[in-house]
């Protein structure tokens, strides 16, 4: 029985949640059960991500206000993982006397032994990066979650080098799992009662293409879609330059392939796409999208856009909005360009007020929130296959997701949870639809 309780914050994407959830996993052999309550704790963790601009400070700023946790007769232990610790490594602990550990991004697996040491007064710091085949051991592999639908890493890191991007320098070099390992632990979810996987790495197009004996992404989906009990497979996140013909296909003819896709394009000027270093064009991403909207009608896509890259014009910009009227994407993840420094972006003259660049991004929001409201009302009266995941948030509520990974919520009996039901929708909200138990 854990007698220690855990608190742990995470910041960024979708490969620190799943990261996080390992942690949760690891620790609770050394009796750290997870609280939401810091006061509570006796370990406290911080697990960052430096993409956005400003990522340290904020790190910084949380880990000063986690000092009134330090108290003197309890031994709490507060560490920091993630990015920003792979960057800042050993410096952090100088700057902050009263943390304990510090961990890069392939050096989880280190982690239990570094909460021994710390709870022997031990101080650590480990941010090596293992960029040879000793990390296809060291993938996550989540134990003693109870959701429907679960994460599975089928890759990390990243060779792109994007311009703008700090992803590459803390997150290593790409690395594809074995295959092998993919699907025995899919089999695994799938005794456990998972109906639903999303496959999860940096780039996943890229799935496979260093190793001619795994299988492509796509191969690789269609044997994910061969195990029995498993009933969707979605896949995060995705690079359009390795986007291919044979991927495209899945979407046609792999039923449980869900229709929707994130595909950031973050400019729709060539220009800002050069400098950006993403290896598309405008007219080749568009050219995807048409490809994906013809094998598989109602796919939705959403994407990331970048808005005030260094050298942007009005002109780029206003391409950028074309590019979004012409995909509709269902959601898009905006942002203000900051340079992240050691990237080659952060060496290119910035000519924008950062006024100029947030009113750019309200223009761009403003637009998109427009798409939003017009693809969930195109839903009204259809019908939806939902997954039930759980209690929605109003009581005598269900909610689930529909194939398109739009919330779905409705009222109906909580014995459906882990069914697929038939839902006609009867409201449409920016973030969800509401519907009525067929
Ligand atoms: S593909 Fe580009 S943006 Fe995405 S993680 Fe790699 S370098 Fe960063």
């Amino acid at each position: 029985m854990p007698d220690k309780q855990l608190y742990i914050e995470t910041f960024g994407c979708q490969m620190n949640v799943n990261d996080s959830e390992r942690i949760v996993t690891m620790l609770a052999d050394l009796g750290y059960a997870p609280t939401n309550d810091p006061s509570d704790a006796g370990m406290i963790l911080l697990n960052t991500c430096s993409v956005r601009g400003g990522a340290e400070e904020k790190v910084y700023k949380r880990l000063e206000n986690l000092r009134i946790y330090k108290r003197d007769g309890k031994s709490q232990i507060i560490g920091v993982g993630g990015c920003v610790a792979q960057q800042e490594g050993e410096a952090l602990l100088r700057k902050f006397p009263y943390l304990d550990l510090v961990f890069g991004t392939h050096n989880l697996h280190l982690l239990p032994d570094m909460v021994r040491d710390a709870e022997r007064g031990e101080r650590r710091s480990e941010t090596g990066f293992i960029d040879n085949d000793r990390r296809l051991d060291l993938f996550p592999s989540i134990k003693g979650q109870s959701r429907l639908s679960r994460f599975v890493t089928v890759m990390q890191g990243c060779d792109n080098f994007c311009s703008y991007c700090i992803v590459p320098f803390v997150r290593g070099r790409e690395i594809s799992r074995r295959s092998a390992d993919i699907l025995a632990e899919v089999r695994q979810l799938a005794d456990e009662g998972v109906m639903e996987v999303v496959l999860l790495g940096q780039n996943v197009n890229s799935y496979g293409l260093k190793t001619a004996s795994e299988p492509t992404f796509a191969e690789l989906i269609r044997q994910v879609a061969d195990v029995t009990g498993i009933e969707r497979i979605r896949f995060t996140t995705s690079h359009p330059k390795d986007m291919s013909d044979e991927l495209i296909a899945c979407f046609g003819d792999v039923p449980k392939l869900c229709g929707q896709m994130h595909l950031p394009a973050q400019s729709g000027s060539d220009a800002v796409l050069k400098r950006m270093k993403r290896g598309y064009t405008r007219d080749s991403y568009l050219e995807k999208v048409r490809k994906l909207k013809a094998v598989r009608p109602g796919m939705v896509i959403t994407g990331d856009m970048i808005v005030g890259f260094p050298g942007e014009t009005e002109e780029d910009f206003e391409l950028t909005l074309t590019l979004m009227a012409e995909v509709r994407y269902i959601d898009l993840f905006s942002f203000v360009y900051s340079p992240r420094p050691g990237t080659k972006a952060a060496e290119l003259a910035e000519e924008l007020t950062r006024g100029q660049k947030i009113e750019r991004l309200e223009r761009l929001q403003e637009r998109q929130r427009g798409i939003t409201r017009e693809i969930s009302r195109s839903y009204l009266g259809t019908l939806q296959k939902v997954m039930v995941e759980g209690e929605g948030k109003r009581p005598g509520q269900l909610s689930g997701k529909a194939d398109s990974g739009r919330i779905v919520n409705f009222s109906a009996d909580s014995g459906l949870i882990g069914s697929f039901v038939d839902v006609r929708i009867i409201q449409a909200y920016q973030n969800s639809l509401l519907g009525e138990l067929v």
